[in-house]
């Protein structure tokens, strides 16, 4: 799988933690004033009651949730349940046990190899997106327990150049897979795309083949594979890893599918059927097999662990190899 000449290991862009803060330019002529005046006796506004970036507006029902609320609860509002966006790190924290993930690949970044010029480089895109989530790229990949279970886990993060499969997020999936291989684990890949990275052109469509064959390695020695769908998921990742799992499992309310609703509206010429390209329309239609919510998710991982690596023997080496 060469696809290592498009990637490369380098420390030369990092976050920088010691930014300093931004100064707001002096006004010649100051005709407000930068804060309030405090007026003694007068009513607090509502407005101060409520500081801003402490609340979280829920989009489904629109009630207003405390943010640290919302953190406790893994990003799923408390009121009806709708699943937030979180991101790789967080996801891998409430998934796997307390220090036990070792990540893999973790200083693998992506090269501008088409030279892409526009109205941002790619090569700035990528700078600012590094900077903007601390990752290095759209998945985190690496080994870690769940429940006694030990796994290869990938975990895409859509907050990255909108969880994009480029050369890179294809080659450590590739990778992850084929390193569970050799040493005989189950595979979990939580997916959240936008699709193929189109910076990388033609470079981000051939990762869908490898990502497909490296897991077609894994089926050949039994070893289960578990893709979970979180939202969204769509296009190249739908149209690859993501719908290759032994058990395919789904958050709620996530949208998946290949082609948006537009293009398939105007490609058929039919009105497409209420909750199309949600996780519950495709549980009702067979593509996907369960739908978890998130706070259940490592529970229920470790359920299906349990059954699904029950027939390997003693050093979990497949009974049929
Ligand atoms: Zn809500």
């Amino acid at each position: 799988m060469a696809t290592t000449l498009l990637t490369k290991n380098t420390n030369t862009i990092k976050p920088d933690p010691n930014e300093p803060a931004l100064t707001p330019p002096v006004l010649e002529k100051q005709t407000t004033f930068a804060r309030k005046p405090k007026i003694a006796g007068a009513p607090k506004s509502r407005k101060r009651d409520i500081p801003e970036g402490l609340w979280t507006k829920c989009p489904k029902c629109e009630a207003m949730v405390f943010d640290k609320e919302l953190d406790d609860n893994l990003k799923v509002c408390p009121k009806c349940q709708h699943h937030f966006p979180i991101g790789a790190r967080e996801r891998i924290h409430s998934l796997v046990e307390t220090c036990s993930f070792e990540e893999t690949n973790a200083e693998m970044t992506s090269v501008d190899v088409l030279g892409f010029t526009g109205p941002v480089t790619y090569a700035s895109k990528l700078a600012a997106y590094q900077k903007s989530t601390t990752l290095k790229e759209a998945v985190v990949t690496g080994f870690g327990m769940i429940g006694a279970h030990k796994v290869g886990l990938g975990v895409m993060d859509f907050e990255f150049l909108g969880g994009s499969m480029g050369s890179v997020v294809g080659e450590k999936i590739t990778r992850l897979i084929e390193h569970a291989t050799k040493k005989i684990l189950p595979v979990i890949i939580l997916s959240t795309s936008g699709g193929a990275r189109m910076y990388e052109g033609m470079f981000s469509l051939m990762q869908m083949a490898k990502t497909s064959a490296a897991l077609a390695y894994l089926a050949k020695l039994r070893l289960p594979y578990i893709s979970v769908l979180t939202h969204p998921t769509t296009a190249g990742v739908m149209a690859s890893f993501a719908s290759l799992g032994d058990l395919i499992l789904a958050e709620p309310g996530a949208m998946i599918g290949f082609a948006g609703p537009r293009v398939i509206k105007d490609t058929t010429q039919a009105e497409l059927p209420p909750g199309f390209q949600t996780a519950e329309f495709l549980l009702d239609h067979g593509l996907i097999d369960a739908i978890v919510p998130r706070k259940e998710m490592k529970g229920r991982l470790g359920e299906y662990l349990d059954y699904l690596t029950a027939r390997l023997g003693n050093g979990n080496v497949p009974a049929s190899v």
